[in-house]
């Protein structure tokens, strides 16, 4: 189990990701934003400003699943199981929580249970 400082440490950092992964999805959002067909493009084409925007949407959903992780790490934070391992009980590395929130398992049992 993890001490209170630790999970301290853990939630700081959670905080810290949601509030970049906020501004991220702000940029992008702002960025998906129509462009109107009279707006003048510059020098990008149709074409271009097309595969821009598919790129950008990619990245928004992803920022919104992680967002979402990072939220639901948040809210198992005072879960006396959280940060361990659900097949073996050791703990999770924070590196690896903040990377992937969703993780239940650490990267041992991870790679035994996906081979
Ligand atoms: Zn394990």
């Amino acid at each position: 189990m993890m001490s209170p400082q630790e999970k301290q440490k853990i939630a700081e950092r959670i905080h810290q990701e949601i509030t970049k992964t906020e501004l991220d999805i702000a940029r992008l959002e702002a960025a998906n934003s129509p462009v109107s067909p009279d707006n003048a493009i510059g020098r990008i084409s149709r074409m271009e400003a097309i595969n821009a925007r598919a790129v950008n949407n990619s990245a928004l959903l992803l920022a919104q699943q992680r967002l979402r992780g990072l939220k639901s790490a948040m809210s198992n934070l005072n879960e006396p199981e959280f940060g361990s391992c659900v097949e073996c009980g050791d703990l999770i590395s924070l590196e690896r929580i903040l990377l992937m929130p969703h993780v239940k398992m650490c990267v041992g049992c991870a790679e035994q249970y996906e081979s």
